[in-house]
């Protein structure tokens, strides 16, 4: 899951968490709260108005008292005092007083004297008086209430009764005081002006104070029994629960602001982690992967110069891996390109150079240095000097290098290449370094100490210059320069035309190819017995059909193929045909068959490998198999040999020494070697008979081998008189154009039917 989804769901999640504790847990406390606080104000405003109507009640109860228990009152309701009502009861008396009507009952309870209070109620005379004579015949009927609510026709109205007696409560009670008040809408008025409720009055069967909810109103009735003696009547009124809607409206509203504030949260914790930390994250991302596929340990992960948060140090610290890396790298590569005596670039370093400035330029100087005879300056003074004067030319070359590129190539070759110098400003340098050198080993005693060097301007823009070209045309124009003399300076340009060399490479790019272009073919040279005539065996030489310069000398492509490791190959190839081409000739006129192995297929034991599997396939018999190995490998491994020639023993094949007398191995040396056969090369022959050292040097060696029991063949017979001698002399088999030169197999078979012979080997 990604980021910014799990940081979404957790966000979410609080929100939600926060937004349910607010509903069930801090909602429901506000409302019981309030709900708590309406009840509690219903209760006091239930109390405020019993308050009020038994402060009413009292104020009235009071007043009645004060005007019952008065000398004048009791005057007057024995009919003494004539100017009490005048002077004591008027309109604006009653209304001070809050009543609305008095009545002075005499003892038997018939009205001595009533007042209304006329804005009271809007009653007629005879109805005023008919409401005041039920009023007393109630009082009358009663006499032991001194206080009640009476329902009459205009509505409920309250009064009380009191005994008149003297100012000092002293009796007997000579009638009784009624005070009413209408319990009317002035009256309503009135208390829910002091209570500040909206008061009513109605009847109820109610005996208690009541609080019913209904329709989200608050509906109280207050019985006026609780305040006045037994009565139908209640007062009512309805509140609103406003602590409640309020908080229910808070709460309504915080929700709603919570909500919005979460949702803005969300959103700006969103784009904060959005651009912050994913969006960063992401291009590092990105940039690591760029670096991944580019594989260049060079490249970083950009940087925010102004950000200092941890992910742009986790990019710091990731740049600090990327450079110890690419230090390690560099170490590493360091180590595989550099030469560690001269500290110089190795030959890898040339390839990787050469290709960084191939893309670029057009062209680059070359020079390449070749210490001459660097071997006997070794020999002759320590290699603490040999390796002096490797440090110092590297010192020089670096000295020269400018903008360029040094390396040491091999032992005692360096190489300098420079884009875009013309041998103008290549051979300064090189006659510079030349005379360094001079220089150096005249001042070190290290006499003989010369260098050749080869300059080539080399075109980068063509197709198939490539690194190996390059290289190649440095080692054809160093080996010009050796052939001709060394010390010298030569450039690729003054031979480009003329070089031996570079025929040799041309013929080293068509040799690759020939094998598979099947331009070989096997030429073969019989091998006689002079006397009497008979042909004993058949050298294998091959031969390349070159498709445009014809038949090529193996005396030309082999030493080329066996350079570049071609022989191996080719070697196989002839051996194989050889066998399969002759096998029949071979078995049928008793023919022995050689064939020529060079050095390097002994070395790689290619050789060995191939011939076990041919005699295997084609079961060609072992004994008419000669082998000649050329004096020059005798010179080489000789252990190496001895093993190679104790395997083609073990085999039953047989061994010849081939072009004797060209090298300088001793006789004793040769006969450690188990040969069969020894080859004289032509050379000895070419001088007979006419020359007598030759004549001498040859009767020498047939007697020679004769006394060691070899076999010997010799090479080169052209003239009678030549054979004649080799006749008189030896014993020896002969191989030359006397008889035929190298054939092709149809002609050897013509010539082996003309020839035919059942002579045993
Ligand atoms: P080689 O083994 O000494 O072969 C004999 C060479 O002497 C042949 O030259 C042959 O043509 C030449 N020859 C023979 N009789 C006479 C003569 O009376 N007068 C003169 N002037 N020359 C004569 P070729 O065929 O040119 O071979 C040259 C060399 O190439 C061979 O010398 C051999 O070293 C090498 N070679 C040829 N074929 C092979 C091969 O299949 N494998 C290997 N490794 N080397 C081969
Ligand atoms: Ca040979
Ligand atoms: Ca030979």
């Amino acid at each position: 899951m990604r980021i910014r989804t799990k940081l979404m769901i957790a966000v979410a999640l609080n929100i939600l968490i926060f937004v349910g504790v607010i509903f069930f847990v801090v909602r429901p406390y506000f409302i019981e709260q309030s709900m708590e606080r309406d009840r509690l104000a219903v209760d006091s405003q239930i109390a405020s108005v019993t308050e009020t109507l038994v402060n009413r009640k009292s104020s009235l109860e009071r007043t009645l008292v004060d005007w019952a228990e008065w000398n004048d009152a009791y005057a007057f309701i024995q009919g003494k005092n004539e100017t009490f009502i005048d002077s004591n009861i008027s309109e604006a008396s009653l209304d001070n007083l809050n009543v609305n009507a008095m009545l002075f009952l005499n003892r038997d309870g018939d009205v001595h004297y009533a007042t209304f209070q006329k804005q009271s109620l809007s009653l007629t005379e005879p109805e005023q008086q008919a409401f005041l004579a039920d009023i007393a015949s109630r009082v009358r009927a009663d006499a032991n209430t001194r206080s009640t609510i009476y329902e009459s026709e205009y509505g409920p109205v309250f009064y009380a009764t009191h005994p008149i007696l003297q100012s000092d409560r002293s009796g007997p009670a000579e009638g009784t005081l009624v005070m009413l008040e209408f319990v009317s809408s002035h009256f309503v008025a009135d208390l829910s002006a002091q209570t500040k409720l909206p008061l009513a009055v109605g009847l109820t069967e109610a005996t208690d104070t009541t609080i019913t909810s209904r329709d989200g109103l608050t509906h109280v009735v207050i019985p006026l029994d609780t305040v006045y003696d037994k009565t139908d009547y209640g007062i009512t009124f309805v509140v609103e629960p406003t602590h409640y809607q309020n908080t229910v409206t808070m709460l309504r509203l915080g929700i709603l602001a919570l909500l919005v504030l979460g949702v803005g949260l969300f959103l700006s914790l969103l784009w904060t982690i959005h651009h912050v930390i994913i969006r960063r994250l992401m291009g590092i991302g990105d940039e690591l992967k760029q670096i991944t596929i580019e594989r260049d340990s060079r490249l970083r992960i950009s940087l925010n110069e102004q950000s200092q948060d941890e992910i742009e140090q986790m990019a710091v610290s990731m740049n600090e891996v990327l450079a110890a890396l690419e230090d390690t790298r560099a170490e590493v590569l360091d180590k595989a390109y550099r030469d560690a005596l001269t500290q110089l670039p190795n030959r890898l370093a040339i390839e990787d150079y050469f290709s960084s400035v191939r893309g670029g330029d057009d062209q680059i100087g070359v020079i390449g240095l070749d210490l001459d005879d660097f071997r006997r300056i070794n020999d002759q003074f320590g290699h603490r000097t040999g390796d002096a004067v490797l440090i110092y030319i590297a010192s020089r070359l670096n000295f020269y290098k400018e903008d360029g590129f040094v390396a040491r190539i091999g032992a005692d070759e360096f190489m300098f290449l420079h884009p875009n110098w013309t041998l103008d400003e290549l051979r300064p340098v090189a006659r510079r370094l030349t005379k360094d050198l001079a220089d150096w080993s005249e001042m070190n005693g290290v006499t003989g100490l010369t260098t050749t060097i080869g300059l080539d301007v080399f075109a980068l823009r063509h197709p198939h210059h490539t690194y190996e070209v390059m290289m190649g045309r440095l080692d054809v124009v160093l080996h010009e320069a050796k052939l001709s003399g060394k010390k010298r300076i030569l450039a690729f340009q003054e031979i480009e035309d003329g070089s031996h060399y570079l025929q040799t490479l041309e013929m080293e790019r068509d040799l690759r190819r020939a094998l598979e272009n099947d331009e070989f073919e096997l030429y073969y040279q019989p091998i006689v017995s002079p006397h009497p005539f008979a042909v004993r065996g058949v050298e294998a030489l091959i031969r390349w059909n070159h498709p445009v310069k014809g038949q090529v000398s193996p005396g030309l492509f082999i030493p080329i193929a066996e350079q570049l490791g071609l022989i191996s190959d080719l070697g196989c190839w002839v051996l194989r045909q050889a066998v399969s081409e002759m096998k029949e000739h071979s078995m049928r006129h008793h023919l022995f068959l050689s064939v020529n192995v060079s050095k390097r297929q002994i070395a790689d034991g290619s050789f060995l490998a191939e011939l076990e599997d041919v005699l295997a396939e084609t079961l060609f018999d072992p004994h008419l198999l000669h082998v000649e190995i050329t004096e020059s490998e005798v010179g080489g491994n000789l252990y190496e040999l001895q093993q190679f020639i104790q395997s083609l023993k073990t085999l039953g094949v047989k061994i010849s020494l081939d072009d004797f007398g060209v090298g300088t191995s001793s006789l004793s040396f040769l006969q450690s070697l188990q040969l069969d056969l020894i080859k004289i090369d032509q050379n000895f022959v070419k001088g007979i008979p006419e020359n007598t050292f030759d004549r001498a040097l040859l009767e020498g060696l047939y007697q020679t081998f004769h006394t060691l029991g070899l076999d010997i063949v010799t090479e080169g017979v052209e003239r009678p008189e030549q054979l004649a001698f080799v006749l008189e002399h030896s014993s020896s088999l002969i191989q030359g154009y006397h008889y035929s030169k190298p054939v092709p197999l149809a002609q050897l078979e013509h010539y082996l039917k003309k020839t035919v012979t059942l002579y045993d080997w």
